[in-house]
């Protein structure tokens, strides 16, 4: 079939085209989808997407017009995406479902090492001939407690990476799991994971329920210097209410590789432009504060397994086969943006 991948780094291009292995017709965009960009897809029946591609109803209503069919996500996440409006024009979604939980998982730890040992901070220092250890005091990780919000496949590697860690596990989830209850994990309610928990690393989907999970309100329930890591989607936190918590000492750390506003900034070179974000500019100032651009998914394996799936959905489409990546919005309650 005749493809159109936006968003399409080097990376994309070169995992892509190693997956398809001449199948499909493969077209490849750098710019992101959107309502000015949507016009690129005339005539193309599929479009492959992803996070920071808008498609919101007036986007589908576009893609519709120039007869696109397929829109498959190289992503778990499908936030962006209105799937009652795809729904109704008939356009049918695909996704990864599932790919290298390890990939966000060991980000995550990292994140956490990097912020708790302040690597960041060191390599700096040490490129700049200071050798000077203050400022640069950790903790162990051993007998600390770890708050997982979301124990799926990704939550479940991470809970057991800091359980190797000799952490205590606590959960919060729609559903428990019984391998992690055997770890040690206990389940409990948010506010409770949120007020005994060292650490809390957000690993759930973004939803109308979990849209700002993280907000004025719940933030009051952190325990005092807690660290906490957002690995999953931008919007579970709203970002303005993490400044006078660093602020004030409540918050010791936060790790960030996803930001709400993350579609206008990430996944580009910013470097000569001024940034207009203020939340975003101002949470960069803080030394414990590590923002990284939606990468921690970014690994061989992870990139392999998303290619190979991708240009499965496809081959399966055109065949007239569904699979398990199909989305539809019966099945989630999903508006475009959660606004
Ligand atoms: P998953 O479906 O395996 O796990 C999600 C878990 O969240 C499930 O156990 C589910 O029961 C739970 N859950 C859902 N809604 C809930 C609610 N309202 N309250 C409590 N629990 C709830 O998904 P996964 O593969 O572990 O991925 C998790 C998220 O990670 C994805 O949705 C995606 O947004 C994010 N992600 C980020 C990156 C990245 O590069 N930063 C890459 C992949 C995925």
């Amino acid at each position: 079939m005749k493809v159109l991948v936006y968003s399409a780094r080097p990376y994309d291009e070169r995992f892509l085209r190693e997956a398809n292995q001449g199948q499909h017709e493969l077209h490849f965009v750098e710019t992101r989808l959107e309502r000015q960009t949507v016009i690129l897809a005339k005539d193309f029946p599929v479009i492959c997407g992803f996070v920071e591609d808008d498609l919101s109803a007036p986007v589908l209503r576009q893609l519709v017009k120039g007869k696109t069919r397929l829109i498959t996500l190289r992503s778990t996440g499908f936030n962006n995406v209105d799937l009652e409006a795809a729904d109704r024009l008939g356009l049918t979604v695909m996704r990864v479902a599932a790919y290298s939980p390890y990939s966000i998982a060991e980000f995550a730890v990292g994140i956490i090492l990097s912020l708790n040992r302040k690597i960041h901070r060191a390599y700096q220092r040490v490129r700049d001939n200071n050798f000077l250890l203050d400022g640069l005091l950790g903790f162990d990780l051993h007998g600390k407690t770890v708050g997982v919000v979301g124990t799926g496949k990704i939550g479940a590697v991470f809970s057991q990476i800091m359980h190797g860690f000799g952490c205590h596990l606590l959960g919060y989830d729609l559903r428990q799991k019984p391998e992690l209850i055997a770890l040690g994990m206990r389940y409990t309610s948010l506010n409770e994971l949120l007020s005994q928990s060292d650490i809390i690393s957000l690993h759930i989907p973004l939803t109308p329920e979990t849209y700002h999970l993280i907000n004025h309100e719940t933030i009051a329930f952190l325990k005092e210097g807690a660290m906490l890591i957002n690995t999953s989607r931008g919007a579970l936190i709203d970002a303005r209410v993490l400044i006078p918590s660093l602020k004030r000492g409540r918050l010791s750390a936060v790790g960030l590789d996803v930001y709400e506003e993350e579609s206008h900034l990430y996944f580009r070179d910013l470097s000569d432009k001024i940034l207009q974000d203020d939340v975003i500019a101002r949470l960069i100032t803080f030394p414990n504060v590590l923002i990284t651009g939606h990468q921690a998914f970014f690994t061989r394996e992870a990139e392999t397994e998303i290619a190979a799936t991708v240009v499965q959905n496809i081959s399966d489409f055109a065949s007239g086969r569904t699979n398990a990546n199909t989305l539809k919005a019966e099945k989630v309650l999903v508006s475009s943006r959660y606004k």
